[in-house]
């Protein structure tokens, strides 16, 4: 992304949070994200372990409130994807307070001054920390014309959210996997709706669309592979 590389953490991680920790569907799945306390606190370690490479074993209250993290990321990438500016604006606005952001610049191991995304509070715990800088990095982006690389896959039976860093901010799905699964319902949806005959409308056979256009060759006419 065009964003330093911190920023670019911060939003990859709110997304990743999402995905990890909020139900809805994945990829055509239903998404699991674990029913009992113990699966819950296994999966906030995977997020930590996948998202920040931390390892080490979450209290209750740690993995509840990475949950309860997500559960607030996920309206934030909603309302982008609807364009709603405002929504985006108030819930950031929301995550900053209520996670005692406070981002302060810093030097260190000979690199030059940058922005860290702390919490206020040094020892608030895990959740407070991580969501302080997520809510930081989302701050920036939606705060320097960014709103728009934050978005909710388009796909039939998927909710996974993505930060889009195509060069001209044009991603609609998740994964190559949604996007095909869409190209083939939709597909299947003009094909339903037009009514073309079976063997002219396979999606591979570029004399479909040239018989279709004739209109003159029937389907038991057309020649095979
Ligand atoms: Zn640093
Ligand atoms: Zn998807």
């Amino acid at each position: 992304m065009n964003f330093d590389s911190y920023t670019d953490l911060g939003v990859e991680a709110a997304a990743g949070l999402v995905n990890l920790l909020t139900p809805g569907f994945n990829r055509g799945r239903a998404q699991q994200v674990g029913q009992s306390r113990s699966d819950r606190q296994r999966r906030a370690e995977e997020a930590e372990t996948t998202i920040w490479g931390s390892s080490g074993r979450l209290s209750d209250s740690e993995s509840g409130g990475l949950y309860e993290l997500a559960e607030r990321l996920r309206p934030v990438f909603e309302a982008a994807a609807r364009g709603a500016q405002d929504d985006v604006a108030h819930l950031i606005n929301a995550l900053l307070r209520d996670y005692h952001a406070a981002p302060q610049l810093a030097r260190h191991d000979s690199e030059p001054w940058h922005l860290h995304f702390h919490s206020q509070e040094k020892e608030a715990g895990r959740a407070r920390a991580r969501g302080a800088t997520c809510a930081t990095a989302l701050a920036i982006v939606v705060g320097t014309g960014g709103l728009s690389r934050l978005g909710v896959c388009r796909a039939d039976r998927c909710n996974r959210v993505f930060v889009d860093t195509s060069r001209n901010a044009s991603k609609q799905f998740c994964s190559p996997s949604c996007m095909s699964r869409q190209k083939v319902a939709s597909f299947r949806a003009r094909r339903a709706t037009a009514s073309v005959p079976e063997t002219l409308s396979r999606v591979d056979d570029p004399r479909a669309s040239e018989l279709r256009i004739q209109g003159t060759t029937s389907a038991a006419a057309a020649p095979r592979p």
